[in-house]
């Protein structure tokens, strides 16, 4: 028998697991100690769930044996609409609106694949969360990339973003706080991306799972609260905020008029009942998690563990001669620049292995996140500072060398 991958993975890559972590799981098996800052996963640093919540599912565990609803538990449901209430979105009633899935990533592929004919195109940012685009593939769809800029503190270029709408374009997909740029959108950002919606009848959806992840004074402004007019789906979840990303436990909010969006809704539905429903003892943290103490701050305030290794990393990077980063306002990541006159790199892949091998720390490359050019990298932000500034260190030692011809 001769069994060959379906043609619909064609082009569908998720770089963040991808072949690079296979060679540092080759060298881990080898006995090799890796320094891992490919993946955002808080629990594997040290951050704690809160113990509320664990006890919380812990005792809920007797009452989690049967399947949900496939939307989800009601109390959980319930808890979203009145947090999003409390955040100030206009007409959040309806614990309808509100379906939980197995992590914000199946609801963004549940979201998509009710939602695309084949060729229908999806604004997606580059960078971008690279889920985004595969799964926008996978559902038929083609995820055209529209450019944030560097030189702006990462933020979205609107005229670009304009330029890339075309007959076929069904949504603009927003990620703030960003993954992986660290980039939290002022209000005239978002306004900017409502009115191009606006104009051309497009789905917003807004992936906001980082959205208490904020450091200094940057500020989160949901994006349904800037366009409540337009159809609006926001993500989130407890992945990261409450270090549960084990748990897989995540929402999405349908906002704005539904009046013309009820076959998509079916189609939402659809999906939902074909996943019968998310992790019913993961379901029962979600109460808890966003009424209880929002313990995140300790980590994100000064002299909290978070903010001291985004700092450590920002200091570290910036004393790489020809490495540049724009500080992160939110988020866990880092996505610098490997100045292309001092590092004439041409494969971004075989820059990371090459690092790898060398050093054994593990980074993710800027291509695996659909940025059109080999001169990024990736960082996640979650070691301890001085693991950070050690590591940031080796590629400096790396660097000084390196030869990418
Ligand atoms: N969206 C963004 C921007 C992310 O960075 C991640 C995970 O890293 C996800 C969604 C997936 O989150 P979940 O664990 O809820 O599936």
């Amino acid at each position: 028998m001769h069994l060959d991958q379906s043609s619909k993975l064609s082009g569908v890559s998720y770089d963040i697991r991808g072949p690079v972590m296979e060679e540092a799981k080759r060298l881990e098996e080898l006995g090799h100690r890796i320094l891992k800052l490919n993946i955002g996963n808080p629990a594997t640093f040290g951050f704690l769930a809160p113990d509320e919540i664990l006890l919380d599912v812990i005792r809920n565990l007797p009452a989690a044996e049967g399947y949900s609803d496939s939307r989800g538990l009601m109390s959980a449901r319930t808890a979203v609409v009145q947090h999003y209430q409390q955040r100030g979105l206009p007409d959040v009633e309806d614990v309808d609106d509100v379906w939980l899935g197995n992590g914000v990533s199946e609801l963004i592929m549940m979201s998509l694949q009710a939602m695309l004919n084949d060729g229908d195109e999806v604004l997606v940012p580059a960078p971008d969360f690279p889920l985004w685009t595969a799964a926008t593939s996978l559902s038929g769809g083609t995820a055209v990339h529209y450019l944030c800029d560097e030189s702006e503190g990462w933020l979205p270029d609107l005229d670009d973003l304009a330029a890339k709408v075309t007959s076929r374009t069904k949504a603009i997909v927003v990620i703030n706080p960003n993954n992986p740029t660290g980039a939290v959108y002022p209000r005239s950002t978002l306004e900017g991306i409502a009115e191009i919606a606006r104009r051309h009848e497009l789905v917003i959806m807004a992936d906001e799972i980082y959205d208490k992840i904020l450091y200094g004074d940057a500020v989160h402004i949901p994006m349904a609260s800037v366009a409540p007019d337009l159809f609006t789906l926001t993500f989130n979840g407890l992945s990261k905020a409450y270090r549960l990303a084990g748990f897989r436990a995540g929402w999405l909010l349908v906002h704005g008029p539904k009046r013309n969006a009820g076959s998509y809704l079916e189609g939402l539905s659809v999906m939902a009942n074909l996943r019968l429903c998310a992790n019913v003892p993961a379901q029962h943290a979600i109460q808890t998690a966003l009424g209880g103490r929002q313990s995140i701050k300790d980590l994100v305030l000064p002299g909290g563990r978070l903010l001291e290794q985004r700092d450590a990393a920002v200091t570290a990077l910036r004393k790489i001669p020809g490495v540049s980063c724009v500080e992160p306002q939110g988020s866990l990541y880092v996505f610098p620049r490997l100045d292309p006159e001092v590092y004439p790199i041409k494969d971004d892949q075989q820059f990371v292995l090459d690092f790898l091998t060398e050093q054994r720390v593990l980074l993710v490359q800027g291509t695996g996140f659909s940025w059109p050019t080999p001169d990024h990298f990736r960082i996640v932000t979650l070691p301890y500072a001085d693991e950070l500034t050690d590591a940031i260190g080796r590629l400096g030692v790396f660097l000084e060398t390196y030869d990418p011809l």
